[in-house]
């Protein structure tokens, strides 16, 4: 990610928030200068990216650029205190909390309630560190190809069995899914082959299917004067492989593969919305929740009903408003952008452990 992009990807930015990040991109790119991956790419491609996936969550300056020098301490001779007195005491702190958790993981395999809890306090409970460790292990995933297979292998096993969890636990959902879906491409390589190439067949009847529900809801909702954005779900692999395996279903049945989101602007649309679904389907019995009335413990909000279709089987439909679509992406870190400085920095220990 080149800076301009990055700092494309950062509205809002004071002066000083966006003249720290460009001074921290350019000392970074220095630092890690001599360095390259096993991919050939220079090390701050890496740094680079990791800073690009944060800005993506949401998060503010100060973790970007604790991000853009998550690694300078622990790999080049820059010393914690030059951080210190070059960004504050503050950017210091998060790149402090990240060098410590790579230390508590070279210590040997932890389990992940110890992890978690030996984690937190070495972070002094600041769940920012936790959201760079989760960008840079998302990065390091995404980049697994070049590495020895071994590492490969025990890469994704310590990603599913630390990192997607604590991604679950922060609410994180879009960083969990990516996180497990490559992981378990590793790990069960012909089980993910396989399915990726069912699905890719699935694809071409089921992107068809899509696009027609889409059409007959966007005119329908245009008749009653209402605007918005229609996606059909993203699908993680490897949570319909694991729905599969425990339901002892087939690919078709499992509810996963097929699905619609519609996204509105306000909160009494999203009922308006259902409304006006239930009149042109019919909805399956007991497949109709509301986590707007009554949010799931993860504060997750978004209504879902499940349709019969005039043509084949039942899909699913979630419905809900930007700030709640962006808020089941990213949870905690979504709060930042919300809250902003009234948002409580000390993760509350209860809601993780
Ligand atoms: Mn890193």
């Amino acid at each position: 990610m080149t800076l301009d992009e990055l700092l494309a990807a950062l509205p809002g930015l004071t002066p000083g928030e966006s003249h720290m990040i460009v001074h921290a991109y350019a000392f970074a790119e220095e630092a890690h200068r001599p360095v390259r991956r096993k991919s050939g790419e220079p090390y701050f491609v890496h740094v680079a990216s990791v800073a690009g996936i944060l800005a993506q969550m949401g998060v503010d300056a100060a973790t970007i650029t604790a991000g853009l020098l998550h690694d300078v301490v622990e790999d080049t001779d820059h010393s914690l205190q030059e951080i210190k007195s070059l960004y504050g005491a503050e950017v210091a702190a998060l790149v402090d909390g990240v060098t410590k958790i790579d230390t508590l993981q070279n210590n040997g395999r932890l389990t992940e309630p110890e992890y978690l809890r030996k984690t937190l306090l070495a972070t002094r409970d600041d769940v920012r560190v936790l959201f760079i460790k989760l960008a840079d292990r998302l990065h390091n995933m995404r980049t697994l190809g070049s590495l020895k297979p071994h590492r490969q292998i025990a890469l994704s096993q310590e990603t599913m069995e630390l990192f997607a969890p604590l991604a679950t636990r922060l609410g994180i959902w879009r960083i969990k899914s990516e996180l497990e879906e490559l992981a378990f491409r590793y790990l069960e390589p012909e089980h993910y082959r396989t399915l990726a190439l069912r699905l890719q067949f699935n694809d071409r009847t089921l992107n068809h299917f899509i696009e027609h529900v889409q059409q007959q809801v966007e005119t329908a909702l245009q008749r009653n004067g209402i605007q918005a954005t229609l996606y059909s779900r993203p699908r993680n692999l490897y949570h319909i492989y694991k729905d599969m395996a425990a339901r002892g279903i087939s690919l078709e049945e499992s509810f996963d593969v097929r699905g619609i989101r519609i996204i509105v602007d306000d909160l009494l649309v999203c009922y308006q919305v259902l409304g006006i679904l239930h009149q042109i389907w019919k909805p399956v019995p007991g497949k109709f929740n509301d986590y707007i009335g009554a949010p799931k413990d993860s504060f997750y909000q978004s209504l879902h009903t499940t349709v019969f279709h005039d043509q084949g089987s039942p899909f699913e439909v979630q419905i809900r408003t930007v700030e709640m679509d962006y808020r089941a992406e990213y949870g905690i870190a979504a709060y930042w952008r919300y809250k902003g400085e009234e948002f409580d920095r000390k993760v509350d220990r209860k809601s993780v452990v």
